[in-house]
């Protein structure tokens, strides 16, 4: 394992230039487009690291794999009443689906789908910030986890898009808490700074039926744990999913910080990140990396 990252990191360690950071969120701009790291984690408790992979970074829509992990226990099936399973075969931020569809978003990995469900957390979590932020420090057993103010307070200036998504919805009746309010915990979501170490550890218990290895938690039911991997496999990577599951073959999820983690189930979580996006919004060094990382390790979920 250890002879397979570092060779893939040495192989790539110099493919810089080829896409382009995120600068919609103005602070995102600010990130070194060289930085690479990849970090696996096993099962078993093995760890792997190469290159920055100390260095935090924000982790932007990776957490929706959070929150909808930390909602899936909460509810039943009515939640897929107000968010969809399919593919969108749209960009993360897209609105014209959403008209068509009378206001209920596709999957729960792109924008709309994940601001139902914080909106949904809010009604059960008033305290929504300080119980994800919690959550996510118990999954990757670090407290050193934290929201970013800078990148959370410039999302929510300057988000009018995602602000039309939760608009556009509520006229749909598929909305239930003040778009401010949902919104502004929405962005602190995004804002999370995780290293790839943290990341590969915290999606640990999708590789592992849902139980968290380092204290032995059940975090999400072996049934929702299969659910949450089968959506990121067809979901995780907005318009570009196909290509990433026939390139890589593996459950995954991206954010427009650049990082992308992915899990075979029984095995292992494997984090990456390196800033530089494709048009699709997802790392093209992260993507390449993983291809790469399944077809030398020779296992994937197929
Ligand atoms: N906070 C970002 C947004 O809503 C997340 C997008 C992403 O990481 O793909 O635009």
């Amino acid at each position: 394992m250890e002879t397979i990252i570092k060779s893939i990191y040495e192989n790539y360690k110099n493919s810089v230039g080829i896409g382009k950071v995120a600068d919609y969120i103005p602070p995102l701009a600010k990130v070194s487009h060289e930085k690479y790291a990849i970090s696996v984690c096993t099962v078993e408790g093995e760890r792997f690291n190469v290159g920055d992979w100390q260095e935090k970074f924000s982790i932007q829509s990776i957490s929706k794999v959070f929150t909808l992990s930390l909602l899936a226990p909460l509810v039943g099936p009515e939640l897929w009443e107000c968010v969809g399973k399919e593919p969108s075969g749209s960009p993360f931020n897209s609105l014209v689906q959403l008209e068509y569809e009378k206001g209920i978003p596709r999957n729960p990995f792109i924008n709309a789908g994940a601001l139902v469900v914080t909106d949904k957390l809010l009604e059960k979590i008033p305290n929504l910030d300080d119980v994800l932020l919690d959550y996510v420090r118990g999954l990757s057993g670090s407290q050193d986890i934290h929201f970013c103010r800078d990148v959370a307070a410039s999302e929510y200036a300057t988000g009018e898009r995602n602000k039309a998504l939760a608009h556009l919805m509520k006229s749909f009746g598929n909305f239930k808490g003040k778009v401010s309010t949902v919104f502004r915990a929405y962005c602190n979501q995004c804002s999370i700074e995780m290293s790839t170490s943290q990341l590969a550890q915290a999606f640990i218990f999708l590789a592992n039926k849902g139980v968290n290895p380092l204290n032995g938690e059940q975090v999400v039911s072996c049934r929702d744990a299969k659910r949450i991997n089968s959506l990121m496999l067809t979901c995780g990577f907005y318009d570009e999913s196909g290509d990433f599951a026939y390139r890589v073959g593996l459950p995954g999820k991206s954010g427009v910080g650049g990082g992308i983690v992915a899990v075979i189930p029984g095995k292992l979580s494997i984090a990456v990140w390196s800033p530089e996006l494709n048009r699709y919004g997802n790392s093209c060094r992260g993507i390449s990396t993983l291809a790469d990382f399944t077809t030398e390790l020779g296992i994937s979920v197929f």
